[in-house]
């Protein structure tokens, strides 16, 4: 690959010196280009010159989603409209919209570092990139083609949906890279083996986003599109959109931008950081956004950072999986549980499926807690018993709580189109 887009920085130092750089200059910027941000800072008795240090990013105060609506239909709008060149929305389901503006330097921005996810996972000149996202207000399926066209692949922009074509276009113009959600690759790759093409599909990678994904739902991916690597593409609207991170070929964990912006890990309840490994709520502040830059934008995302130097030796940083939403988070004897964590511990553990519920009560002034899961619909009732014990000895040595584990039949728990409610509090 002749172009890279990958940052000049060679080491942490460097890139801490770079990303105080931008992180005064945002400052600055939010400061005297916009109201809401003026106000808050004043409030909080921190302005553009109290910035010296990265540590000086915790007296800045933090920004909600709230915030955003309450801008609408601006928000956090930093520079004159008249350079503002397009704007997307968030599809937000309550309420008013969030709408972020971009400059023409932001949408430049965002496909230098999307085009970073392509080549992170190989992509370059001859690779032929079908891209089944969603096009339009909501969704920015305009990222991955203009990042794909930066590389200098073929985009094949077919949109969401419409399996008949996404079909026919594998076997008819042989793209050897698929991005779309995880459910969406779930139901080609089961299209795909029900129409007997696996043969004829050409396909090598899958980058998928915006959802969590089991790995017990990457391995059927991978398998039944026999392809050699699904890579998890991480964004959201409010900071740009999809193409923020990638994890690398090692697959142990994101690579995420760190250049464009910085990741705060948070304890939801006290809005103190978490130590090194421990989940928290992911705060974003970008570094050189400027139509609608964040400060200490609180995404509700749970993750952990991995703060070890990653096999592939790259100097961008790298957070886990996105684990879950901090709404979904429970206190249980003290100690913050997030239902992803169970969700990891289930896919580790053969002879159950995916499927659980968690029922907390007090009884005798003590809280407890069962975890109903399903058994895998091949799996043997009669290992039940060592099955249910290898799960609650997992959950009190890698969560540090007790629970009670039932494995009960296949498609036994209630099932949802939508998300599915899994924590029953009856305490
Ligand atoms: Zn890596």
């Amino acid at each position: 690959m002749t172009q890279t887009f990958m940052p000049t920085v060679r080491t942490p130092e460097e890139l801490r010196r770079l990303q105080l750089d931008g992180l005064r200059w945002t400052v600055r910027h939010a400061y005297e280009g916009s109201g809401f941000y003026r106000h808050r800072m004043d409030e909080a008795g921190v302005g553009p010159d109290d910035i010296r240090t990265l540590d000086d990013i915790r007296r800045l105060p933090l920004t909600t989603a709230a915030d955003l609506r309450d801008g609408y239909p601006f928000p956090l709008l930093s520079v004159p409209l008249e350079r503002v060149v397009r704007i997307h929305s968030s599809s937000g389901t309550t309420g008013k919209r969030k709408i972020l503006a971009y400059t023409r330097k932001d949408i430049e921005d965002w496909t230098h570092f999307f085009a970073r996810c392509y080549e992170m996972a190989g992509v370059g000149p001859g690779d032929r990139v079908q891209i089944a996202v969603g096009y339009g207000l909501w969704t920015a399926g305009v990222s991955f083609q203009a990042a794909c066209e930066a590389v200098g692949a073929m985009a094949i922009p077919v949109g969401p949906g419409n399996l008949d074509m996404q079909c026919q276009f594998l076997v008819d113009l042989e793209p050897n890279v698929f991005c779309c959600t995880a459910s969406m690759a779930l139901l080609l790759a089961e299209e795909v083996e029900r129409r007997n093409l696996r043969d004829r599909v050409k396909l090598r990678t899958v980058i998928q986003g915006s959802e969590r994904c089991s790995e017990a739902m990457r391995n059927r991916i991978q398998e039944l599109l026999g392809v050699e690597h699904v890579f998890d593409i991480t964004g959201m609207t409010e900071l740009y959109g999809p193409g923020a991170g990638l994890d690398c070929h090692q697959h142990q964990g994101i690579h995420y931008w760190a250049d464009y912006y910085l990741l705060e890990l948070l304890d939801p309840r006290t809005l103190k950081p978490v130590a090194d490994g421990e989940i928290g709520e992911m705060v974003v502040t970008t570094l050189r956004k400027e139509g609608a830059p964040l400060i200490r934008y609180r995404t509700r995302d749970l993750t952990r950072a991995l703060p070890d130097p990653c096999p592939c030796g790259s100097v961008l940083p790298r957070h886990d999986r996105i684990l879950g939403r901090d709404d979904d988070m429970f206190v249980y004897r003290a100690v913050n549980v997030y239902p992803g964590q169970i969700d990891e511990i289930l896919s580790e553990v053969p002879g159950v499926s995916s499927e659980y519920n968690i029922v907390l009560e007090r009884r005798f002034g003590r809280d407890f807690m069962t975890i109903y899961v399903e058994r895998d619909p091949a799996g043997d009732p009669l290992k039940d018993e060592a099955v249910e014990a290898a799960v609650a000895h997992r959950i009190k040595s890698h969560i540090l709580v007790s629970a009670e584990v039932k494995v009960v039949d296949y498609a036994s728990l209630p099932r949802s189109e939508k998300k599915s409610k899994r924590v029953f509090d009856k305490r």
